[in-house]
């Protein structure tokens, strides 16, 4: 058969935000074969507000070719070696969830067990971070990609970015269209069911109906396809996850361009911030049962670096996952598919793993059911991962001073989650299970951040228990100085991708 013979495959995307465009791109990079449609609204809009990302999202950009600066100057962009939490165990208390590894590339279960040895001598600093790159380099407001040398302690950092959401589905969109993506603009009243339940077709308002053979569901929270006419339903995770509104602002920027993302917990949930080359973006994620819409903007509005930008914007949402991500002959890419509130920025990197996923199992050939089923499989185990590791930060609070906090540290967990609590406190050990979206090393910041300290710690085969102080500290030391040599974040920026006024 020629090529020119062969059935295009029609995919509609519905919505236009971060996912619809991702999708777009990725599809129309990868699937010569699919004629791709997208309509979006922009009377409705777009969520506009993952700013935040994970270091996998630069695989994503290399895939579609982007170029790391040109992306940068185009999204207004900043980097990101890790989180800062303060004040999530307690008030006063500060711990860094890096990206990238402690101590050197091959000696981490070496450091930790010199540091738990040191800790009970009383000889170690009692902050993990200190033996970590990307904690260096990120307190010290430093950035230059990491080494590839794995002998090299320049090499044991990774980084993402901050990047304005809106720019960036701009620029996709660019780019799709580029490479023959055809966009509607309209708002979409209805979904048309064929006899076997499977959507056939998209109504627009002004009437025109587009057809398909796969839906791809980017509306948002609304659920357009995967929810209103498929009736999909929705696993509430709000008893884990209560945070259930967010106030967002931006301010204006002022002082050194960190490279990192700060959490900073509050009564009734925690505040995020954000730097961009222009502005830094602020938000309150919070539980509606602990505080109202007005006070929480109030305390937002009182805790930002700069002058505020615009008014605090409210959302709202639901904790949780769609049951089936892939359901009849329609995906759900995005906030349709659910959402894990922000605390890890994990949105955008699950919109990318949904979209790799369905690459691998595209129907071509018509839809199989093993193949939705798999791709539901992996979809829930990842998201379970993920909202397992946010629960800990919640979980593991010692905060006396809310309600939210009371109920997090005293509800019941998963008991995925309470197995690798106690498999770490007693024994110092991360337990991994499959699709694991975060490394041994988020789950050891993390454990040890919220101060869920081993009981014991199993010696490597290799280590000296009696040099453990002064290894620490020339690790210390040697991580300290290498930092001081990168170039501060805001010059690299200045000099490789700074974004026009
Ligand atoms: C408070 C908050 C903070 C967040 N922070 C982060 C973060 O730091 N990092 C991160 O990775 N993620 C973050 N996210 C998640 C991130 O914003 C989303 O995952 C991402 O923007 C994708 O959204 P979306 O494209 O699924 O939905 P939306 O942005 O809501 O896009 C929906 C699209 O569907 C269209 N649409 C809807 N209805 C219709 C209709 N009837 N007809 C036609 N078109 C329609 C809209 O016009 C729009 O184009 C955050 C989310 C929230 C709520």
């Amino acid at each position: 058969m020629h090529a020119e013979d062969r059935k295009l495959i029609r995919v509609v995307i519905a919505g236009g935000g971060s996912a619809g465009w991702m999708t777009a791109a990725a599809l129309s990079n990868a699937r010569p074969d699919c004629h791709i449609t997208l309509i979006e609204s922009e009377e409705i809009g777009i969520v506009g507000v993952g700013e935040a990302t994970i270091p996998p999202i630069r695989k994503f950009n290399q895939a579609l070719g982007l170029d790391e600066f040109d992306f940068m100057r185009r999204t207004k962009g900043s980097y990101k070696l890790g989180i800062q939490f303060v004040d999530w165990v307690e008030p006063g208390r500060r711990y860094f969830h890096p990206f990238g590894t402690y101590g050197r590339a091959f000696d981490f279960a070496h450091l930790l067990y010199f540091w738990h040895q040191a800790q009970r001598q009383g000889s170690a600093s009692s902050s993990l971070d200190e033996y970590c790159m990307a904690w260096e380099a990120a307190s010290q407001a430093r950035f230059a990609p990491p080494l590839s040398d794995p002998r090299n302690v320049l090499s044991t950092y990774d980084y993402a970015f901050h990047f304005d959401a809106s720019l960036y589905a701009a620029y996709l969109r660019e780019i799709s269209e580029c490479r023959g993506v055809v966009r509607l603009e309209g708002r979409i009243v209805d979904a048309r069911l064929g006899e076997s339940g499977e959507v056939e077709s998209l109504r627009l308002q002004d009437g025109r109906d587009v057809p398909g053979e796969l839906f791809i569901d980017c509306s948002g929270f609304r659920g357009l396809l995967i929810e209103n006419a498929l009736h999909t339903g929705y696993d509430d995770w709000s008893h884990w996850l209560p945070c259930d509104r967010a106030a967002a602002v931006p301010c204006e920027s002022v002082g050194e361009l960190l490279p990192y993302t700060r959490s900073t917990a509050r009564t009734a949930g925690w505040q995020w911030r954000i730097p961009l080359q222009h502005r830094i973006g602020n938000g309150y994620v919070y539980s509606s049962k602990f505080i109202d819409e007005t006070a929480a903007a109030d305390t937002l509005l009182r805790h930002l670096d700069g002058k505020a930008l615009a008014e605090p914007r409210t959302l709202k949402f639901v904790t949780g996952r769609r049951r089936l991500g892939w359901n009849r002959n329609v995906v759900a890419i995005g906030l349709s598919s659910g959402f894990l509130e922000p605390l890890e920025s994990t949105s955008l990197h699950l919109i990318q793993s949904s979209i790799l996923r369905l690459l691998a199992l595209f129907p071509a050939r018509g839809i199989d059911p093993a193949a939705r089923d798999e791709f539901n499989r992996i979809a829930n185990s990842e998201l379970e991962r993920v909202r397992d590791f946010l629960i800990l930060h919640y979980h593991l609070n010692r905060r006396a001073d809310g309600e939210l906090w009371r109920y997090c540290a005293n509800m019941p967990i998963p008991d995925t989650l309470r197995e690798s609590i106690e498999l770490f406190r007693r024994h110092g050990k991360i337990l991994t299970r499959p699709y694991e979206v975060f490394v041994p090393a988020s789950w050891l910041a993390v454990h040890v951040g919220q101060l869920n300290m081993p009981e014991a710690c199993e010696q490597p085969p290799q280590a000296r228990p009696a040099d453990s102080a002064k290894w620490l500290e020339k690790m210390r030391a040697n991580l300290h100085s290498e930092a001081s040599r990168l170039p501060t974040h805001q010059q690299y920026i200045e000099t490789h991708c700074r974004a026009a006024a």
